[in-house]
């Protein structure tokens, strides 16, 4: 058969994205390398065990499904009514797990492929591609754990500083819940014109317990095929920068001099005084409702950051969209490279579609792959596509990969509603309620626009 589209791995994201095309009447080739013969480069990722379609490589949750007060809830509600594959095989699969979503890995990834195989116009080719193809309509989704001869070609094709391998991740805090009585804006030297930072301040004896802290947390340990990845400069775990001695993050990521806390000024100091430390944020998107905690990427287990990490002052109420992790990823920098149809600008007839293009997780790998799979319907049929709505999960995570997103620092992110334009005048209580109600009701016209099936 000649193919419209040709989809590059057979994960959550491809399996989603030719779901969509081949419902939609093109034929679509899906290329798996896993249960491939040698001479067809048959082979596994470190993380996977079979060869089934969307194997999930970890947990067996899509977190929470609460679509009232829950982003990843909410983005599984509107990809249901997107007609997802992914939504359809976890609800036949599901396992009790309160309000997350659970499933039966083998019985989901049986259903995936089953449903998959009930299209005359699919095939799923068990087959590695090693060169990103020069022509054609493609949709790359080969996933964190991309075999190493694409990712090579991928990387000749975006330029090397666009490809990460190594997913060195700080923590990131909803602006709204930090102290700013304690903390305040600055740069450092700062002389009043770009107050850049969130910075909280530390004493000496705080800084002493932090450290310890740091030193003494339980962390999470590398899997055996992790372990030989390097740190690479500017992604060393704070925990290690901690454990080469007590000054150390103080002439490191918790430098204090230059900036002035206008919390303690004095007469002799009216412009504030140093702080023993400081741990600075930087502003993480557009809407400055996400702030990353600057070179705290760590291994430490997720309770133990929330527990160190809210006795930073001024974070003491903090609430975390992410929290920080390393593990190996191959990701490319979206919104340098892709427009907003996740298609490469240099080559626009590729697009990238599920974790390789920065999102985190499995909802938003396959989320992205159901809207990568929606934009080549609406290309191939020659209509104008209009992206979902910002204020809707899937047009947030969109506009985050494809733009919003601060690129020079560009990390794996999970949907979360700081992604979403802000509710200001909500009260906090009840701004989760307010952000799903909008997005339901805003996702309706768009629902209504999309190509057929
Ligand atoms: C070790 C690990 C654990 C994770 N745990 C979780 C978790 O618990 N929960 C969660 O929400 N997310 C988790 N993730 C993150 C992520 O969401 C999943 O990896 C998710 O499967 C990504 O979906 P994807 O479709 O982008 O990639 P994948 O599901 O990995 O699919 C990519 C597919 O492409 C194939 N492929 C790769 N290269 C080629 C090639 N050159 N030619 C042909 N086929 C190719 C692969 O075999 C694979 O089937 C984890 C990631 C890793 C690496």
């Amino acid at each position: 058969m000649t193919y419209d589209v040709h989809i590059i791995g057979g994960g959550l994201a491809g399996s989603e994205a030719a779901w969509q095309l081949a419902r939609r009447g093109f034929k679509v080739r899906l290329s798996e390398m896993r249960g491939a013969s040698a001479d067809k480069g048959g082979e596994r990722s470190p993380a996977h065990q079979g060869d089934g379609l969307a194997e999930l490589v970890c947990s067996n949750s899509f977190r929470s499904d609460d679509d009232e007060k829950n982003a990843v809830g909410l983005l599984h509600h509107e990809m249901r009514r997107c007609d997802s594959l992914i939504m359809a095989a976890a609800a036949k699969a599901q396992v009790p797990a309160g309000s997350a979503l659970a499933v039966d890995r083998d019985a989901f990834s049986a259903e995936v492929e089953s449903r998959l195989a009930a299209l005359p116009n699919l095939d799923v080719v068990r087959e590695r591609i090693d060169v990103l193809p020069q022509a054609g309509t493609t949709i790359v989704a080969t996933g964190p754990l991309t075999a190493e001869s694409l990712a090579h070609s991928i990387g000749a094709a975006t330029g090397a500083d666009s490809l990460a391998f190594f997913d060195a991740i700080a923590p990131i805090v909803y602006n709204d819940s930090i102290d700013m009585d304690v903390c305040w804006m600055a740069s450092r030297w700062d002389k009043g014109e770009t107050k850049d930072y969130i910075n909280c301040p530390m004493n000496k004896e705080q800084y002493l317990a932090f450290h310890k802290g740091l030193v003494e947390g339980e962390k999470t340990s590398f899997k055996e095929w992790e372990a030989n990845t390097p740190y690479f400069d500017g992604c060393m775990p704070i925990e290690v920068m901690a454990e080469r001695g007590v000054e150390t993050l103080r002439f490191g990521p918790m430098k204090p001099v230059g900036l002035d806390n206008p919390h303690w000024a004095t007469p002799e100091h009216p412009n504030g005084r140093w702080a023993y430390a400081v741990v600075q944020l930087r502003q993480d998107n557009k809407l400055g409702t996400l702030w990353n905690m600057v070179g705290f990427q760590t291994k430490l287990k997720h309770a133990e950051q929330v527990r160190l990490f809210r006795t930073i002052p001024g974070l003491e109420n903090a609430e975390f969209a992410r929290l920080g992790g390393l593990h190996r990823n191959t990701f490319i920098n979206s919104p340098v490279l892709l427009d907003r149809q996740l298609r490469l600008k240099t080559a626009p007839h590729v697009r990238f579609a599920g974790q390789i293009t920065g999102c985190e997780g499995y909802v938003e790998s396959a989320a992205v792959g159901l809207m990568a799979g929606l934009m080549t319907a609406t290309e191939l049929t020659g209509r104008e596509w209009q992206a979902p709505p910002r204020t809707t999960a899937l047009g947030a995570l969109l506009s985050h990969i494809t733009g919003d997103a601060e690129a020079e620092h560009y990390q794996p992110m999970n949907v979360n509603f700081g992604l979403f334009p802000p509710l200001h005048d909500v009260k906090k209580k009840q701004r989760k309620e307010a952000y799903t109600e909008r997005a339901k009701e805003e996702i309706a016209p768009w629902l209504a626009d999309l190509t057929p099936a």
